[in-house]
């Protein structure tokens, strides 16, 4: 048996994991991927000491990542995941009759690799025909590809290392070139029990960049700080009110939980205007 006592740069807690089996472990080009098997939490993927997924709780995530911004597209057919190695992001937008292409950018190709061999549950949608992989920074492929998405996922690591990056105003004015003309991007943006001034940052550089800039959150119980936010910018739908209704399978994401996952406007103005909490 084995502990894990998560190593989160960006968090001031870190869990600990008792009870674990380690299943796998490498160290790839970019960081170090394991997998660990837990008696409650399942199998669980874990980059540089920091739990990335757990197969009890991961839907709640990629679900919510997903299904809103879906949802809130009249139509989504190209979409582009950035991050989202595992696949779980994937394997939400392929339940979208609509989608007939879902590309994946991942900078280390290693970590589809090893969940598709260890987590199918989670990876298995990588093998899609409708998929495409690039495995490949998420600015520089916005940079050379010169195509345009419908949908933008962003489903990084924290923004620390790597994936730093990906939260910077250019890379979203970049993003904005590639969405279509009623595009909407999303990215998770970190928990709002801890890191309200990056939600807030989050959300002043997307508001340089897009018209309309909104937020929601979901309750991520292996997440550090758990009340974890999802900034969304649209060139135009109405993201907050104007979802489709729901497609069928999902297990969690419904219209009520669309609806009730923003955040209270008096509460967004206060984590904008940095009074919050
Ligand atoms: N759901 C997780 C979370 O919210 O913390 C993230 C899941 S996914 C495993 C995160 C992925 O982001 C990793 O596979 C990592 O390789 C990828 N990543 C980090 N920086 C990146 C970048 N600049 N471009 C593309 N992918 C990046």
């Amino acid at each position: 048996m084995a502990d894990l006592w998560e190593s989160d740069p960006f968090s001031p807690i870190g869990y600990h994991y008792k009870d674990l089996t380690l299943l796998h472990e490498e160290q790839s080009e970019y960081q170090t991927v394991q997998i660990y098997e837990h008696p409650f939490f399942g199998r669980m993927l874990v980059l540089d000491g920091v739990v990335q997924l757990t197969q009890r709780d991961e839907h709640f995530y990629h679900e919510m990542i997903v299904h809103p911004p879906m949802h809130a597209h009249p139509a989504p057919k190209q979409v582009l995941v950035i991050g989202g190695g595992d696949g779980g992001s994937i394997r939400e937008v392929l339940r979208h009759p609509s989608v007939e292409t879902a590309v994946l950018v991942d900078i280390d190709g290693r970590v589809s690799d090893v969940v598709a061999e260890w987590i199918p549950s989670v990876a298995s949608a990588l093998a899609d025909p409708r998929v495409e992989r690039q495995d490949q920074g998420g600015a520089s492929f916005l940079e050379a590809d010169q195509r345009r998405f419908d949908v933008i996922v962003i489903d990084s690591t924290d923004p620390v290392g790597p994936a730093t990056e990906l939260f910077e105003s250019a890379f979203y004015a970049r993003a904005f070139h590639r969405l279509s003309d009623d595009g909407i991007i999303v990215t998770q943006s970190e928990s709002l029990h801890f890191h309200a001034d990056f939600v807030r940052t989050v959300q002043q550089r997307m508001a340089e960049n897009f018209p309309i800039v909104d937020c929601y959150s979901q309750a991520i119980a292996t997440y550090a700080g758990n009340w974890w936010t999802f900034s969304i910018a649209s060139k135009s739908p109405d993201v907050r009110n104007g979802a489709r209704a729901p497609i069928e399978g999902l297990r969690y994401y419904d219209a009520d939980v669309h609806r009730s996952a923003f955040l209270p406007r008096r509460v967004l103005d206060q984590v904008r205007a940095g009074s919050f909490p």
